[in-house]
C-alpha cells in the first residue's frame, strides 16, 4: 500500500528550481533566490557568517529579540557592532539610521528586521533602504514575519540579503526557507576568507555548486516534503493573489487592534502606534494586576483552536499575542479571539467589559 508522504518520487532539480522561480516571483526579485533546507535561522545566520568578519562595521538594529541574535552573530564573526536599540513598542526610523550612520561613517554593514512576529511592529523598509543605500553599506534583512503580510520588495529597496520564511503569513512549513542575494553581497562573501564554505550553512556552496552550475544537480538530497509544501503554499498565495493575501492580514491587525481597545478591560494595544504595528500578529498589552499568561490560557481553554499566545520570555506577564498568520487571517478568527479574550477578562474581575462593541468595531475596522 503507498503512502502519500512516504513513498514520493524523488523531488527532482527542475522542480526544486521552478520552486525557487516561485518564491522569487512572490518578492518580485530579480536576484539569486536560495532555498535552504532548514528553518528560517539557517539564512540568517548563514548571510551573516558569509557577509561579516573582522573587518567589517556594522550597524545592528534591534527592534525585537531577533536584532539581539543578529548582533551576537556579528561580533562573533570579528565584526565591529553598533547596536541601534529602539523599544519594542515602536519602530526604528530612516531618520535614526541616518544619524547612526553619519555618527560612524565606517559602517558597511546594516542588518534589520523588517516585522517583529515576537513584538508585533514593522519597521519602514523602503525609505530605511534609500538611506542604506545612499551610505552604501550591504543590507540585511529578516523578512520572515513580514513576507505574505505586508510587501517586501528586495530589489525595489536595495536588500541585499532578504530572508524569508513560510511559516507565518504566508502560511506554509516551517522547515524550509529563503534567501534572495545581490550581486553585492555574493562579491563581499566571495571576499570573505571566513564565509562558510563546503558547510552546511555556506551560500557560496549553493552558488558555486547549484545556481552558477546551471542548477542541474542538487548538493544533497533536499527535504522532500517540506519543499513540496513550500510549493503547495507559494500555488496557494498566486491563486489567491499575494495583494489580497496581504490586505486579509492588514485587515485582521487592523480590526484586532480597533476591537481590542472597544473591548475595555484595561487592554491595550502593545505597540503605541497603528502605523508601526505589523499585519502578522498585533500584540497586546494585559491589564495592570492580570498576567497576560493567565488571561491566554482561560482563552484557549474555551477555544484551543484560537490563534493566541502570551509574548515570549519576560514579556509572558505582560503580552498577548493575536497571530494573523495565514488562514488565521479571516474575520471569524479575530472575532472569536477578541471574545474569547473578553469572557477571560471578565472571569478575571477586569471591568467593563464590552465584548459587543469589540465586534462591531472589529467588523468596522476589516477593510
Ligand atoms: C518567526 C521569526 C523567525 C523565525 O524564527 P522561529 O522562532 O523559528 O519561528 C525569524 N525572524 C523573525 C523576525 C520572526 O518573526
Amino acid at each position: 500500500m503507498t503512502h502519500p508522504l512516504l513513498d514520493l518520487a524523488p523531488l527532482t532539480a527542475a522542480r526544486f528550481a521552478s520552486i525557487e522561480d516561485r518564491v522569487a516571483r512572490l518578492l518580485d526579485t530579480r536576484q539569486d533566490v536560495v532555498i535552504m533546507q532548514g528553518e528560517a535561522l539557517l539564512p540568517l545566520e548563514g548571510a551573516i557568517r558569509a557577509a561579516a568578519g573582522p573587518g567589517t562595521t556594522a550597524l545592528n538594529v534591534i527592534t525585537g529579540p531577533y536584532g539581539q541574535t543578529f548582533g551576537n552573530w556579528l561580533r562573533d564573526c570579528g565584526a565591529t557592532v553598533h547596536d541601534l536599540a529602539v523599544p519594542f513598542r515602536t519602530a526604528v526610523t530612516a531618520e535614526q539610521i541616518r544619524t547612526a550612520l553619519a555618527r560612524h561613517p565606517e559602517i558597511d554593514f546594516v542588518s534589520l528586521v523588517h516585522a517583529e512576529a515576537a513584538t508585533g511592529n514593522t519597521n519602514p523598509v523602503a525609505a530605511i533602504g534609500e538611506v542604506v543605500r545612499e551610505h552604501g553599506a550591504l543590507f540585511y534583512l529578516d523578512a520572515v514575519a513580514s513576507v505574505g503580510a505586508e510587501p517586501v520588495l528586495p530589489d525595489a529597496w536595495g536588500v541585499d540579503l532578504c530572508v524569508i520564511g513560510a511559516q507565518k503569513a504566508m502560511g506554509g512549513p516551517a522547515g524550509v526557507s529563503a534567501v534572495s542575494v545581490s550581486e553585492r553581497a555574493w562579491a563581499r562573501m566571495a571576499a570573505n576568507p571566513n564565509a562558510p564554505r563546503r558547510s552546511y550553512l555556506s551560500l557560496l556552496d549553493w552558488k558555486e555548486r547549484w545556481t552558477d552550475a546551471g542548477r542541474t544537480a542538487l548538493l544533497h538530497a533536499p527535504a522532500q516534503l517540506e519543499m513540496l509544501a513550500l510549493e503547495a503554499c507559494v500555488e496557494r498565495i498566486e491563486a489567491e493573489g499575494l495583494p489580497a493575501v496581504m490586505s486579509r492580514h492588514a485587515s485582521a491587525a487592523a480590526a484586532t487592534r480597533a476591537g481590542a481597545l472597544a473591548l475595555g478591560g484595561g487592554l491595550e494595544p502593545y505597540v503605541r502606534e497603528a502605523a508601526d504595528a505589523a499585519p502578522v500578529a498585533t500584540t497586546l498589552r494585559a491589564p495592570a494586576g492580570l498576567a497576560a499568561s493567565d488571561l491566554v490560557a482561560r482563552a484557549l481553554e474555551r477555544d484551543p483552536g484560537l490563534p493566541l499566545a502570551a509574548g515570549g520570555g519576560a514579556l509572558a506577564e505582560e503580552m498577548i499575542r493575536v497571530n494573523h498568520y495565514g488562514s488565521d487571517a479571516t474575520p471569524a478568527a479575530v472575532r472569536s479571539s477578541l471574545a474569547a479574550l473578553g469572557a477571560a477578562l471578565a472571569e478575571r474581575g477586569a471591568r467593563p467589559v464590552d465584548p459587543r462593541a469589540a465586534r462591531e468595531a472589529a467588523d468596522a475596522a476589516w477593510r
